[in-house]
C-alpha cells in the first residue's frame, strides 16, 4: 500500500505531539482518522493527495482527537465518505453521517483491501485495520510507542476487554504497526507481550496491596505511584479502578461502596 503520515498537528497533554493520520493512495483514496482539523493538517492533507480526490475516512473511534476534524475536511472534500463503528452517543457530537463498519468487513482503500478489526478497551468503539498482505496494522490508540494506553474506565473503557483485544492483534502476527500516536512500531510482537506483562505487573501489584488492606482506590494510587505529579493522578486513579472493576468481573474481588477486599 502507498501510505503517507499526513501528522494532525495537534499536541497536548493526551495527544503527545499530536496526531498520527494516514493517507493511503490509489483507486480508493483514504485517511485513516481525521485528527483535530487543524488548517496546516488539512493543508498538508491537500499536498499529500496532490491531484486526487479524498474518497473515504475510516475513523478508528469516536475520541475526538481522532474524529473533531471530520467536519473540516467534509466541507473540503465533499465526496468523501465517512465510516466507523457505530457509538451512538458519541458519534451524534459530530456533524457528518457516518456508514457503520462492522467487526471482520474488507474495505476497499487505495489499491487493496483492509480488514477491520474490532478493538474495544480503550474505547467500545475502537477500531484497527489490517493489511493481510504485508501484515500492516493501523492500531490507532491500542499501543503508542513509550506510554501506556488509557482505559476510561468511566466512559466505556474496559481493561478486560483491552487485553482481550491486544491478544486478538498479537494473534494476527502483525509485521508492523501504525499507531495514532508516536513513531512505527517496527516489532509488534514484543512490544505487545511488553503491554501485557506491564499490566499483569501492575495487577499483581494491585492484588498485593489490597492484601495489605489497603481498600481505597485514592488509597492504593498512593501506594503504586509514589510522587506523582497532581495532574497525572486522576489518570492513575482510572488505571487502578480499571484494574479493580476487572478483578471483579473475575470474582477476585469485591467492592462496598469505596471499599475494596480480595473476595
Ligand atoms: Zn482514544
Amino acid at each position: 500500500m502507498d501510505i503517507t503520515l499526513v501528522l494532525g498537528d495537534n499536541p497536548g497533554p493526551y495527544t503527545g505531539a499530536g496526531n498520527n493520520t494516514y493517507l493511503i493512495s490509489g483507486k480508493t483514496p483514504t485517511l485513516v482518522d481525521a485528527a483535530t482539523g487543524k488548517a496546516s493538517h488539512l493543508d498538508a492533507l491537500a499536498a499529500a493527495l496532490g491531484s486526487a480526490e479524498l474518497t473515504q475516512v475510516l475513523v478508528t473511534h469516536a475520541h475526538p482527537d481522532h474524529a473533531e476534524g471530520c467536519e473540516p475536511i467534509a466541507a473540503r472534500w465533499p465526496k468523501a465518505v465517512f465510516r466507523k463503528m457505530p457509538w451512538p452517543e458519541r458519534d451524534d457530537r459530530q456533524s457528518v453521517e457516518f456508514q457503520p463498519i462492522a467487526d471482520g468487513e474488507l474495505i476497499p482503500v487505495g489499491d487493496g483491501v483492509l480488514t477491520t478489526v474490532h478493538t474495544p478497551g480503550h474505547a467500545p468503539d475502537h477500531l484497527c485495520f489490517f493489511d493481510e498482505k504485508d501484515g500492516t496494522v493501523f492500531c490507532a490508540d491500542l499501543v503508542v510507542l513509550g506510554s501506556s494506553v488509557v482505559i476510561p474506565i468511566s466512559r466505556g473503557g474496559s481493561l478486560t476487554q483491552y487485553l482481550e483485544s491486544l491478544r486478538r492483534v498479537r494473534d494476527l502476527s502483525p509485521t508492523r504497526m501504525l499507531p495514532a500516536h508516536g513513531p512505527v512500531i517496527d516489532a509488534p510482537g514484543p512490544v505487545i507481550d511488553g503491554y501485557l506483562k506491564h499490566r499483569q505487573r501492575r495487577e499483581d501489584q494491585i492484588v498485593d496491596v489490597l492484601r495489605a488492606g489497603v481498600r481505597q482506590p485514592d488509597a492504593i494510587v498512593e501506594r503504586l505511584y509514589q510522587g506523582i505529579r497532581a495532574e497525572l493522578r486522576l489518570l492513575a486513579r482510572e488505571s487502578v479502578l480499571a484494574h479493580l472493576i476487572k478483578l471483579q468481573d473475575e470474582g477476585r474481588v469485591r467492592v462496598d461502596g469505596e471499599e475494596w477486599a480480595l473476595s
